[in-house]
């Protein structure tokens, strides 16, 4: 019998419903003006507003006026398209100018943009692993899913160290042959653990076992450090990290991903690397909105007062209401379900009947039986968005008797 495509795709979509895995998109158009509230659009036609508590637009800066400002004029002045590859017609002033800005961002000799953060990790792990002979990755167990994808692709060894464990790092780095290529590759903040990494300790190591490190500071970048430059830079740790990496889309505001580190090893990565060179570049709008927010949150500090006054103030009010989260001392703030259902019904009815909106977070973005719902305050909620979601929240903990998280740190 010939094979029949259409029944294999379908099998494959029944098993991740059937398995309460099948994920279902919730669109919403956002305003620059109401932001952090957005237009909820449901299948009926019909919309309604709703207060968005899962963006990763943390600063708000997608909604500056000065970046749209950049961002318009860029579009009328150059037009939409960069028009090429780098390396065939689509390199331009913004490049150099956008790949200037985060070298200086994190005291780096050289910086170099990709078209997302995922494929700055997966394309530069990749390259890194390829170019170093026997080269070994140890990696972190809660890396993302592009820092994973890039170490698999590099074909390298990976040894996967337990989650900020300094001493099972030791371990791993122990068992290789000193002689060999090491990069270690970690997060400075972890995204569904809103917990930061042992970025001292890991140097520490690095340094002790000759290994190279990677630094992930995807959710850090904008939002800490007296720059911006991220956890290493808040911990005067910039230098002794090789490379760093950051995107544009999340407290930017904007989209595209960066690496900054030698002058020799970004060369290294932007003669060898695939997913660097063989894509169109990113938009003149695009990279000006991004240089635009990099160079703004260098000098402005208002809008990471105001995230991490947020954050804090919604740390406060879910301790008041008994409402048990991960706490990870950074504005990611993880409240444990527990339950895949459970986590997917609190979800809807928060959107149903309070207009809030939260992304359930469940297999295998976490661990069964961690599933939860990942609050990510902005710094434009204000003190009513908060207490309308924690006195929401605390109704369903109630109804659904969901069990106290307790933290174990
Ligand atoms: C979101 C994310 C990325 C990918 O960045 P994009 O710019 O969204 O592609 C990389 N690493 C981590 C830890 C992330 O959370």
């Amino acid at each position: 019998m010939s094979f029949d495509y259409h029944a294999h795709f379908q099998t494959a979509i029944d098993e991740i419903k059937a398995d309460n895995r099948y994920r279902y998109f919730t669109t919403i158009g956002k305003e620059s003006a109401s932001f952090p509230k957005a237009r909820l659009h449901l299948e009926d036609g019909s919309s309604r507003d709703v207060t968005v508590w899962c963006g990763n637009d943390y600063l708000g800066m997608s909604h500056n006026e000065k970046v749209i400002e950049a961002a318009t004029l860029a579009a009328q002045k150059h037009g939409t398209s960069a028009g090429g590859t780098r390396n065939i017609s689509g390199s331009t002033p913004l490049h150099t100018a956008l790949e200037s800005s985060v070298a200086d961002l994190h005291g780096k000799q050289a910086g170099l943009v990709f078209t997302s953060g995922y494929v700055t990790n997966s394309g530069a792990l990749a390259t890194l692993g390829r170019l170093m002979p026997e080269c070994v990755i140890f990696s972190d167990r809660l890396n993302h899913a592009s820092m994973i994808h890039g170490i698999k692709n590099s074909k390298a060894t990976c040894k996967i160290f337990h989650h900020n464990d300094m001493a099972h790092l030791e371990e791993l780095l122990q068992s290789v042959d000193i002689n060999r290529p090491k990069l270690i590759a970690f997060e400075s903040v972890y995204s569904m653990e809103g917990d930061i990494a042992d970025i001292k300790g890991i140097i520490a190591l690095a340094k002790k076992y000759n290994a190279m490190t990677y630094l992930d500071e995807v959710h850090a970048v904008g939002m800490y450090g007296a720059r911006g430059g991220g956890m290493a830079e808040m911990l005067g740790a910039m230098d002794d990290i090789d490379i760093l990496q950051g995107t544009f889309g999340k407290a930017y505001g904007a989209m595209g991903g960066f690496i900054t580190g030698d002058a020799v090893i970004i060369d290294a990565i932007r003669s060898f690397c695939s997913e660097f060179i063989f894509t169109t570049s990113q938009t003149p709008a695009t990279l000006a909105a991004c240089l635009t927010a990099v160079e703004h949150l260098k000098t402005s500090h208002e809008e990471r007062r105001r995230l991490h006054e947020n954050a804090k103030m919604l740390k406060d009010e879910l301790r008041k209401a008994g409402l048990g989260f991960h706490d990870g001392k950074t504005h990611i703030v993880p409240l444990i379900v527990g339950d895949a259902t459970c986590c997917r019904e609190i979800a809807a009815s928060l959107l149903d009947a309070y207009n809030i909106y939260v992304q359930p977070i469940n297999y295998p973005t976490v661990p069964v039986g961690s599933e939860r719902l990942r609050l990510a305050p902005s710094a434009l909620h204000t003190r009513d968005d908060i207490t309308h979601l924690v006195s929401a929240l605390k109704e369903l903990w109630e109804f659904n008797h969901v069990p106290q998280y307790q933290q174990v740190s």
